[in-house]
C-alpha cells in the first residue's frame, strides 16, 4: 500500500514580497513530498502568511487563521509574516496555532512543523533588528504561469510615519547577485517569460552589499539572463529613480516601459509629516524626465488619503498631481492608525466618512485616467505576454501594463507568448483586441 501525500493548504494576505515567500515555503513543502491543496479543503497542514500593513489586514489574517482550524481542528496551522512578527503573543493566543514564524528564519518550517503535534506549539520568531543578512531562499514554485517573482531585497530603515513595515521586516538587506542571477536563470529554465523584481524598499538594493551594487545594475544584469522576454521593476520611491535607471529602462529592450512610483500624497505639507524625503515638485520633475525619455510608460502609484492633518487643501492638491501625472493606475487606501508608529499620536485624525469620501473621488479620477492612457492605443499594434486562455478568450499584459483581453480560437495555444494585437476598444480596466497572427506584425518598442 502506499503511503497518503500530506497536504498543505495556503494563503497569502498582502504584498508581492509575502508572495514571493509563500512561494519558497512551499517550495520547501513540495521538496519534502507535499501537495498542496484548496485553502477551503481539509489539509493536514495549514500555512497562512500575514499582512499587517492596514488593520483590514490584521483583520483578515486572523479570519484565515480561524478558517483554518475550523476547517480541520487536527491540521498543525503555521502562521507567519509580518502579523506574525509583530504581534507573536496575539496570535499564539489564537486556536489551533502550532508555528508562528516571522519575517526570517523560515528555512526548516518542514522540519519544524513535523516534530510538532497537533495542540503544541512553538514560535520561531526572532527579533527583527538583530537580522543583517538577506534571508536566502530559493523559489522554485510560483503563484503564475508566465510572470515570476523575485525578490532581491528585504527591509526598510525609513520609518515613514504611517508605516509599521521597518518593525514587521527590520533594516535594508540586499540579496547577493550571485544568487539573484541564479535564481533568474532558474525562473526562465522552468518557463517562465517575464521576471517582477521585487523588495520591500526596491530603491536600496545593493547599498548594504560589498561592493555596492545599485538596483540600475542588478536590473541590467538580470535582463541579460538568456532567453527572459520581460523584466518589470515592482516599485521604486521618486528619489530613487536615478538617471541610470531611467536610461536602461528606455534602451534595454527585455527592460518593461512602466514604472510604479509610490506618491502617497501631493501635499508637500503632508508628505512632510509621512517623513517621505522628497517633495512633490520632485515627484513631478522625475515623472517629467521619464516621461520625455520613454514615450508611453505606464507610470503607477499608491496614494493614501486621510493622512492626519490632511485638509480638503491638501487633498486638492494631491487631486491636481495625480491629474498633470496623469497615473494610469492608482492604488487608493485609506489611512489606518497603527501601533507603534509616530502618525498614531498625531492630532487631527481625520473621521472615517472624510476618508471615505476622498478616496471616492480619487478613484474616480483614477479609473477616467486609466481609461484615457488605454485609449491612446486605440487602432495601434500591441505586443502582448498571454497569461491565460479562457474559453475562447486570451488575457495578458503589454510590457507598459495595459491588460489585453483578445477572442482566440480554442485551439490554438497561446500562453506564453508574446503575440501581436490591434487595439479596438478600451476602458477602465484595458483594452479589447483583434488578433491576427498573419496579417499583423510585431511593434518595435
Ligand atoms: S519606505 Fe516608508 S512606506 Fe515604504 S516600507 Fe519603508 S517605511 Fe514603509
Amino acid at each position: 500500500m502506499t503511503e497518503q501525500t500530506k497536504t498543505l493548504a495556503v494563503v497569502t494576505l498582502g504584498c508581492k514580497v509575502n508572495q514571493y515567500d509563500t512561494d519558497s515555503v512551499v517550495t520547501q513543502f513540495l521538496d519534502a513530498g507535499y501537495s498542496v491543496v484548496d485553502f477551503d479543503e481539509a489539509a493536514d497542514v495549514y500555512l497562512i502568511n500575514t499582512c499587517t500593513v492596514t488593520n483590514l489586514g490584521d483583520r483578515k489574517s486572523r479570519q484565515m487563521i480561524r478558517r483554518a482550524h475550523k476547517k480541520n481542528p487536527n491540521a498543525k496551522v503555521v502562521v507567519m509574516g509580518c502579523l506574525a512578527q509583530t504581534t507573536p503573543d496575539d496570535v499564539a493566543a489564537l486556536e489551533g496555532v502550532t508555528l508562528i514564524v516571522g519575517t526570517n528564519g523560515r528555512t526548516g518550517i518542514v522540519r519544524e512543523i513535523e516534530e510538532l503535534e497537533t495542540g503544541e506549539q512553538k514560535s520561531l520568531v526572532e527579533d527583527i533588528f538583530e537580522i543583517s543578512d538577506f534571508e536566502d531562499i530559493p523559489s522554485l514554485d510560483f503563484s503564475g504561469r508566465t510572470r515570476a517573482t523575485l525578490k532581491i531585497q528585504d527591509g526598510c530603515d525609513q520609518f515613514c510615519t504611517y508605516c509599521r513595515v521597518p518593525f514587521a521586516r527590520g533594516p535594508s538587506r540586499s540579496r547577493p547577485l550571485s544568487s539573484v542571477l541564479e535564481q533568474a536563470e532558474q525562473i526562465v529554465a522552468l518557463g517562465y517569460k517575464e521576471i517582477v523584481l521585487t523588495g520591500i524598499h526596491l530603491g536600496l538594493y545593493g547599498a548594504d552589499l560589498n561592493p555596492p551594487l545599485t538596483l540600475a545594475e542588478v536590473s541590467e544584469q538580470v535582463a541579460n539572463t538568456k532567453g527572459l522576454l520581460r523584466l518589470r521593476v515592482s516599485s521604486v520611491d521618486p528619489h530613487e529613480i536615478t538617471d541610470e535607471l531611467i536610461e536602461l529602462v528606455a534602451t534595454h529592450p527585455v527592460l518593461c516601459r512602466h514604472m510604479h512610483i509610490p506618491l502617497q500624497s501631493g501635499s508637500d505639507a503632508v508628505l512632510r509629516r509621512m517623513r517621505r524625503n522628497y517633495t512633490s515638485a520632485q515627484f513631478r520633475t522625475i515623472v517629467d524626465k521619464l516621461r520625455r525619455r520613454i514615450p508611453k510608460i505606464a507610470i503607477t502609484t499608491d496614494i493614501m488619503v486621510g493622512f492626519p492633518g490632511e485638509t480638503e487643501e491638501h487633498f486638492l492638491e494631491t487631486m491636481n498631481l495625480t491629474r498633470d501625472v496623469a497615473f494610469s493606475k492608482i492604488h487608493v487606501f485609506q489611512y489606518s492608525k497603527r501601533a507603534g508608529t509616530k502618525a498614531a499620536s498625531f492630532p487631527d485624525q481625520i473621521p472615517s466618512n472624510e476618508k471615505e469620501d476622498r478616496s471616492r473621488r480619487l478613484i474616480h479620477l483614477g479609473e477616467a485616467l486609466a481609461e484615457r492612457f488605454h485609449s491612446s492605443f486605440i487602432g495601434q499594434n500591441v505586443d502582448v505576454l498571454v497569461e491565460q486562455v479562457q474559453e475562447d478568450q486570451a488575457i495578458g499584459h503589454t510590457d507598459n501594463y495595459v491588460k489585453v483581453v483578445f477572442p482566440v480560437p480554442a485551439t490554438v495555444d497561446l500562453i506564453g507568448r508574446v503575440v501581436p494585437v490591434r487595439v479596438v476598444k478600451a476602458d477602465t480596466t484595458g483594452v479589447l483586441g483583434d488578433f491576427n497572427a498573419e496579417g499583423v506584425t510585431p511593434s518595435v518598442k
